[in-house]
């Protein structure tokens, strides 16, 4: 018997299983696993076993392509430390094809990880509903399951106006596939996605430019960060928001007007939608379960259960529209996998303090959800911290939240260098139920990053009168 993907052979026109899985993601992968650990019958259904959208077209190929610009910025930065170094000189297809040998190693990898699935538990077929609990596959194969977990992704939501210039659309889905880096792009959507490659694209020599219809970068509710966020990252990247698009042919380019808080009119090489991914939901048939769904037609789910009101269906991962990150869908997919396999023995479990992060330079990071109005606030700035001004890195700004009595951490708006560590700390700190005070009786090594965040933690404290502030009161080292 050989474990794994698929063979595409015969199969019974009708199948049994405990659970059935729809989706091999991330979500659907541990979900399986999960359940099969606690000794379920499974079957996982994928109409591609591609290997993960991380992989294949997220987060790896998005960072290797970051990683090339951050080496380019390094090369033209030499010159602040007093280093002499040429103008990078940057070739498009080595950087493609570099992002591209390096993706295909982490797709070998999960698709590694697939083929040590028993036999005849992966099938290769879209799925859709027939039942509460029944399934059809695309080939006419019946699926009866005692419960059935959802696991499938999200797409990018390309709107309808973008769609008759074809082949110069790109989305998440085929930029990573280019020869080599285009010689101009416009970016739609200031999302983590458009700004993450936008400030890429533009480091690697891309003549770039972003258009968002809203205000607002990243969806950030942090007015005084968000304002931040746009000056730091708008001195290198040209960003135009409040614009409504207009886009037509010209020739073998985009010619795209804009109007609204600016206005204006370019040919682009390509243009790249970033406006957010939906929920791949639409032609499961989810009417046929019977199951409530809010009016964007995603199920109601219990965030603790991942159980769709009573019925023995499980939603995790990118399919749910909440928490559209790896760790989550991982963890999502645990607690489906569980719950689904134990069904109807359906259990809570606790869910951590989320984190998002988006990896531009410097990074910004979102943890936990407080709302403002009732938390206390610090604000430390990085464009005087001593280890910052050291890198010659030296912009940004934080806010922390704390609760009101006893300035127990709620959550952070980070944006500065090595934020996308620290929001580890932060998010750490909160599930430990660490106060500001307790905090700072924590050795804070000089000089680093972690120091910048005393004045914001100082702050805290004293809004709550914390004892441990006369226990910390030591000599600031220079720009702690
Ligand atoms: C460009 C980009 C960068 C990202 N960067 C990061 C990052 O840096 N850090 C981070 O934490 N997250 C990042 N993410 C998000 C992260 O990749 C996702 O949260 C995660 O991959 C979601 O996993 P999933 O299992 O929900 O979905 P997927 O991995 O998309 O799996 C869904 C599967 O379901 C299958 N499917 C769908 N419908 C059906 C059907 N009807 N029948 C059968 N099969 C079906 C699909 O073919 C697919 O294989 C990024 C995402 C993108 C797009």
């Amino acid at each position: 018997m050989t474990a794994g993907r698929p063979s595409d052979g015969t199969r019974p026109s009708g199948m049994r299983c405990d659970v059935a899985v729809i989706g091999a993601g991330t979500a659907g992968l541990v979900a399986e696993r999960t359940a099969r650990k606690a000794g379920a019958q499974t079957l996982l259904i994928d109409d591609g076993f591609a290997g993960t959208t991380c992989a294949t077209v997220g987060c790896m190929p998005s960072k290797l392509l970051i990683a090339a610009a951050n080496a380019a910025k390094s090369v033209r930065k030499a010159a602040t430390f007093g280093i002499g170094a040429l103008e990078p000189a940057i070739d498009g297809h080595a950087v493609m094809a570099r992002l591209r040998e390096e993706r295909d190693g982490f797709v070998a990898a999960t698709l590694r990880s697939i083929d040590e699935i028993p036999t005849g538990i992966c099938v290769r077929q879209r799925a859709r509903f027939t039942g509460r609990t029944t399934l059809a596959l695309g080939d006419g194969t019946t699926v009866s399951a005692k419960a059935i977990v959802i696991a499938t992704g999200a797409r990018p939501s390309v709107p309808k106006v973008f769609e008759p210039l074809g082949d110069l659309v790109l989305t998440n889905e085929s930029v990573f596939e280019l020869p080599s880096l285009p010689e101009s792009i416009a970016v739609v959507g200031a999302g983590p996605l458009g700004l993450e490659l936008a400030q890429a694209f533009v480091r690697l020599d891309v003549d770039t430019e972003v258009f968002e219809q809203s205000d607002h970068v990243a969806s950030l509710r942090d007015p005084d960060v968000a304002k931040e966020v746009k000056r730091v990252i708008g001195e290198e990247l040209i960003m135009h928001f409040g614009v409504k698009l207009k886009a037509t042919h010209d020739g073998d380019l985009v010619r795209l007007a804009w109007s609204g808080a600016s206005s204006g009119e370019k040919s682009f090489a390509r243009l790249l939608v970033a406006a957010g991914r939906s929920p791949e939901l639409h032609d499961l048939n989810l009417v046929a379960t019977g199951i409530g769904v809010d009016d964007r037609g995603i199920p109601t789910v219990d965030e603790a259960t991942l159980q769709c009101g009573d019925a023995p269906i499980f939603l995790a991962g990118d399919a749910d529209g909440t928490r559209p990150v790896l760790h989550e869908a991982s963890f999502e997919g645990f607690i489906a996998g569980r719950n689904a396999a134990a069904y109807p023995d359906v259990r809570p479990i606790k869910r951590a303090a989320p984190i998002s992060i988006m990896f531009t330079d410097p990074p910004l990071a979102v943890v936990g959800a407080p709302r403002s109005d009732e938390a206390l606030t610090g604000l430390a700035s990085y464009a005087d911290q001593g280890r910052a001004k050291v890198d010659a890195c030296n912009a940004g700004l934080v806010r922390i939240y704390a609760d009101r009595d006893c300035g127990r951490l709620t959550g952070a708006t980070l944006f500065g260098p090595a934020m996308d560590h620290i929001a580890h700390l932060i998010a750490w700190s909160i599930e430990r139920g660490e106060t500001a005070g307790s905090l700072l009786t924590m050795p804070f090594y000089h000089p680093t990053f972690e120091e910048g965040l005393k004045p914001a933690l100082r702050q805290i404290c004293k809004a709550v009168n914390a004892s441990e502030l006369d226990h910390v009161d030591e000599a600031a080292p220079p720009g702690a």
